[in-house]
């Protein structure tokens, strides 16, 4: 593959997936995380700090050599029926962390909502509080100053569980800059993140419509449709008046944009992470099309997939007492895309983010997802094919 340039020096925001690695490292903290106008965060150096030692650069992990690994892969649904529930998927999250955890010397980190609805990477000691991390927020999580956190814990020899985007892990693995025994990395598959702007707006949207503050909301909310089938792809939007509101995909435009890649950073399209050589122990996703070979699962209620990638990740997996069922690596790549491919770019995407505001926000979600009516007929057999 091409040699990518790392953004401080090109410039070229395909380079950067925003992880902070550059910002974490600065021994001068010269470098700021700051926001652009579509809402992500970039790295930008102050000069008149900087002393030009080229740690940054170096640290970028855009280029970092994802060695070749043998990974395995098993269908997995918790034992739990409430860690299923508050789950996105089969609940491979909550399970993986009571196998790792040991009291009183494991931190664990996550991506949670703050009191503003603000996706952040946040690290706590209490496995109870790890709700929080569960069900996936649809948003670019902010790091701020968890990698160094991280580092401080591990040299103080606390066990430490990373859960995020494969992007993120491996900005964690290449601030590090060596393996540490004592930490366990989680990746998700990944196929894009919007910017914390967008999430913003649709919030500022629904607070109108519903004539409501939106108190908390969830992106994938179980819901049991009129046929009696589960159904994830929801959103449940929490008021502040006590009501609760729930929109499927073609409800709500920010799902609508999302499911249909219209809005995310641009180096999610030219992602380097999205491939089967990863820098995490285990990844964990949605088990996409085991309906197919096994109709007694059904993934809207919840089947995680989980990928073993190192001697690690499998002791821990050892230790989780879910059903576990082998599936092979080529059944991830052909029903979970961005296991091993990054997204397409979406077409509209420029003219989805030029001049946008608040008010525009859901029109152009709706004039720029619009599909063909060969489109509609594809997507129409494609669910067909899915929920048999
Ligand atoms: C932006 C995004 C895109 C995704 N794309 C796919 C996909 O293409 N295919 C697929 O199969 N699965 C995808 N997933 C993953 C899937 O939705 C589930 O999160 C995953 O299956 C884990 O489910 P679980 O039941 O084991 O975990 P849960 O208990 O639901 O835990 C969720 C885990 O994800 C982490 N997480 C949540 N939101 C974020 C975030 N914004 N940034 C970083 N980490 C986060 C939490 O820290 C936690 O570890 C995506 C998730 C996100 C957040
Ligand atoms: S070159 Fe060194 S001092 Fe300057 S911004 Fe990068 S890390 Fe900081
Ligand atoms: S698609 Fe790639 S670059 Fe974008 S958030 Fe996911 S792992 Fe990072």
């Amino acid at each position: 593959m091409e040699k990518e340039i790392c953004y401080l020096k090109s410039l070229d925001k395909r380079n950067c997936t925003g992880c902070g690695a550059c910002y974490s490292i600065c021994p001068q903290k010269a470098i700021q995380m700051e926001e652009d106008v579509e809402g992500f965060l970039y790295p930008q150096i102050e000069q008149t700090k900087c002393i030009n030692c080229h740690l940054c650069e170096n640290v970028c992990p855009i280029n970092r050599n994802l060695l070749d690994i043998k990974p395995k892969a098993f269908s997995y649904i918790t034992n739990s029926e409430e860690n299923l529930k508050n789950s996105s998927s089969g609940g491979a999250f909550g399970d993986i962390v009571d196998a790792f955890y040991e009291e009183n010397r494991t931190v664990i980190y996550g991506c949670k909502f703050d009191d503003n609805n603000c996706a952040i990477h946040f690290g706590t000691q209490d496995k109870e509080q790890i709700g929080v991390f569960k069900k996936s927020k649809y948003v670019q999580s902010n790091l701020l100053n968890v990698f160094e956190e991280i580092k401080k814990y591990l040299i103080e020899d606390y066990k430490i569980v990373f859960s995020g985007t494969p992007c993120q892990v491996s900005g964690l693995k290449s601030f590090l800059s060596k393996d540490y025994e004592n930490l366990l990395s989680v990746d998700i598959i990944c196929h894009g993140v919007p910017s914390q702007k967008l999430l913003d707006y649709y919030i500022m949207e629904e607070s109108k419509k519903n004539n409501s503050k939106i108190k908390s909301l969830n992106f994938r909310e179980k819901v049991i449709d009129k046929n009696g089938r589960y159904n994830s792809r929801n959103i449940r939007l929490n008021l502040e008046d006590g009501r609760v509101v729930i929109k499927n995909v073609k409800q709500s435009s920010y799902l609508l944009g999302f499911h249909n890649h219209l809005f995310y950073r641009p180096s999610c399209y030219f992602c380097n992470f999205a491939q089967i050589n990863r820098d995490s122990d285990i990844t964990i996703a949605d088990c996409w099309g085991i309906n197919t070979v096994n109709s007694d699962k059904d993934v809207h209620k919840g089947v995680s997939c989980v990928i073993i990638n190192s001697d690690k990740g499998q002791k821990v997996f050892e230790n989780m007492n879910g059903q576990k069922d082998k599936i092979s690596i080529n059944f991830i790549v052909n029903n979970n895309y961005s296991y091993s491919a990054p997204t397409k770019y979406h077409k509209n995407r420029e003219k989805f983010f030029n001049n946008l505001t608040v008010d525009n926000f859901e029109k152009k979600i709706n004039k720029y997802t619009k599909r063909s009516f060969l489109g509609k007929v594809l997507g129409y057999i494609k669910r067909i094919i899915n929920t048999k």
